[in-house]
């Protein structure tokens, strides 16, 4: 194999790690050479049920024998039936399938200004947002997450995204005009830092909302389908949605997404609005209706929350130990961070150096997203293995402050 370089026929958007994964197995992924890695980056909050989980696979298998694709111009049984236990499990009453994060992120936009549209308010279009936000890679994405490096270059901002500061209620009060439609966050920020929303900026949100007429969106893409201990985030503060979108977590691996919606919010997508060619075919909602089997089950969530008293209790510690390195760890359930005090890159090629994969993430933050099905011996092995980065780390960083003290 040759590594990924200037020879590469790929675009050179990512800087991939030169490692390949051939196969996996729960928390673990072991690679081309044998070795074997602990997977606390499940492909960023993707791989909820970890790899090759035999339901998943079993299903999968079965439904490949059978039909993968047909249009959504026919009646697509394991749809419908996902479709309901979505809806008998949130607040929501309508669900559209998609294939990514930003397709259902683009169908709650196009929710939310359809709906001001058919009540006679087509004026109302703007959408206002988060800074540290982020909402997926499409051009409307891009501006509702209104992040400079990822705008850069790519022509006029999409119109209809209004950022206020992180978590400043007063700013997003000022921010309502009568061109307001609706405020957009995610209950807990992922690649912004694993910054956790107060349950009462959600309760005041939920009341600018309901003051102005204005529909309440979130964006559980990352924090949602259990990551956070519940099935959704929005459950630890009682405020619930107009719109939301789904995805990671919700294919277990199998790319899928979902905008849910309450009926009233959905209420003008109607017949040839909006539509998609792979969205909710038969192979993504039987892998789809999988995954909620194992979610849904009696005392999965509990088990993550305890998973995540036990990670948090030891990371803890982990701080304390190493205070040289990190600040503090933040975090719900498996979505947790560890803010450090040196550049979040070269903390993340440490833990690459114990064979622990974690995810880089913004403010100061690596995150660590095992999947849900963690066992506490593994647990403890990350714990293992992030002490010995850490002392790796000092030590060396020791090691040239001597040699630096020697040479001057
Ligand atoms: C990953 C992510 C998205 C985008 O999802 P894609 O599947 O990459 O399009 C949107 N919002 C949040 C919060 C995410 O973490």
């Amino acid at each position: 194999m040759t590594a990924p370089g200037s020879t590469s026929p790929l675009y050179a958007t990512f800087s991939r790690a030169d490692v390949a994964f051939e196969r996996g197995e729960g928390a673990w992924l072991i690679d081309s050479r044998g070795e074997r890695w602990l997977d606390f980056g499940s492909g960023i909050a993707v791989n909820a049920l970890g790899h090759a989980h035999p339901h998943l696979v079993e299903t999968l298998k079965a439904q490949a024998e059978k039909v993968w694709h047909v249009s959504n111009a026919f009646r697509i049984p394991d749809q419908e039936r996902l479709a309901e236990r979505l809806v008998a499990n949130t607040f929501a009453d309508r669900c559209f399938f998609t294939n990514s994060g930003a397709e259902a992120l683009e169908c709650a936009f196009k929710t939310v200004r359809r709906y001001h549209w058919a009540n006679g308010h087509p004026e109302r279009f703007r959408i206002i947002t988060m800074e540290g936000a982020f909402h997926g890679r499409t051009l409307a994405t891009i501006a509702a997450g209104g992040q400079e490096k990822y705008l850069e270059g790519f022509g006029p901002k999409v119109d209809g995204f209004d950022q206020v500061p992180f978590n400043d209620i007063a700013a997003v009060k000022a921010a309502v005009t009568a061109e307001t439609a609706g405020i957009l966050v995610e209950p807990i920020q992922g690649e912004g830092g694993v910054r956790v929303i107060p349950s009462e900026t959600l309760r005041a949100l939920r009341q600018i909302c309901d003051e102005h007429g204005l529909l309440l969106i979130f964006d559980e893409v990352q924090c949602g389908y259990g990551r956070s201990g519940r099935f959704f985030a929005y459950e630890w503060s009682g405020v619930t949605p107009d719109v939301m979108a789904v995805a990671k977590g919700i294919g277990g691996g199998f790319p899928l997404g979902a905008c849910l919606a309450t009926e009233a919010a959905a209420a003008a997508m109607k017949a040839g609005v909006h539509g998609t060619t792979y969205g909710g075919n038969p192979l993504a909602m039987a892998v789809g209706n999988a995954v909620l089997d194992v979610i849904l089950a009696d005392g999965f969530l509990e088990r993550v929350r305890a998973a995540s008293l036990r990670f948090k209790q030891s990371l803890a510690g982990v701080v304390d130990r190493h205070p040289d390195l990190f600040e503090e760890v933040r975090g719900e359930g498996l979505l947790l961070g560890l803010k450090c005090k040196r550049p979040v890159a070269e903390m993340n090629a440490a833990f690459r150096d114990q064979h622990l994969l974690t995810v880089a993430a913004g403010d100061g933050v690596v995150r660590l997203l095992p999947p849900l099905i963690v066992s506490d011996d593994e647990i403890l092995e990350a714990v293992k293995r992030i002490d010995a980065a850490a002392t790796a780390l000092s030590a060396s960083s020791a090691a040239s402050g001597a040699a630096a003290a020697k040479s001057a």
